[in-house]
């Protein structure tokens, strides 16, 4: 409700700016497009980044852009983008509609090899040649929704490894082989 308010918001604003209809204002804005009258928005999955606090909304069935995906998934430390898995955002994307849930937190995507040393040496429980570190891997949650329940979600997937970290509360997935461990 709060999206489509500001949204509407925004569409107001390009129609005060502009003299042409409100629609064609709009797409000539730095506020973007407004949608097509008459035609239902699409539902978005609004993806939270832990560590870089910035938020993406994508549409469950397009084809989300690869480059902003690659960003969004960044390495946090270094700040530097990989080559994503394209499937783990539908995944996780996949998991909020299944819990009816708009918003999915990402805790963890790319991890330079650089920071995945550092975590070693620190002690933390991450693996040397870890899945984040090829761009295949994704830890996040959902809000409202226990660790458990989303974990027995990922793992009747069976689309590659998966991860239950109970005290931190998220779940990792990865594209490559079937696998199952947990943590803390
Ligand atoms: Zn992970």
């Amino acid at each position: 409700m709060k999206a489509l308010a500001i949204l509407a918001l925004l569409c107001g604003v390009a129609a005060a700016e502009g003299k042409k209809d409100a629609f064609e204002a709009a797409k000539s804005t730095k506020h973007g497009p407004c949608p097509t009258p008459g035609v239902k928005p699409p539902r978005l999955v609004n993806l939270y980044n832990e560590w870089t606090k910035e938020w993406l909304a994508v549409e469950p069935a397009a084809k989300p852009n690869r480059t902003t995906i690659d960003r969004f998934l960044r390495d946090h430390f270094t700040n530097k983008p990989a080559d994503m898995d394209a499937r783990l955002v539908d995944i996780v994307v996949a998991a909020a509609d299944n819990f009816h849930s708009d918003v999915a937190n990402v805790v963890s995507g790319f991890r330079h090899p650089k920071y995945n040393l550092i975590l070693r040496k620190k002690g933390h429980q991450v693996a040397r040649d870890s899945q984040h570190t090829h761009g295949n891997a994704i830890d996040f949650f959902i809000p409202g929704i226990v660790t458990p329940t989303l974990h027995a979600w990922a793992k009747a997937q069976k689309i590659g490894g998966v991860g239950l970290y109970l005290e931190s509360g998220f779940v990792h997935m990865d594209t490559g082989p079937i696998r199952y461990w947990s943590g803390e």
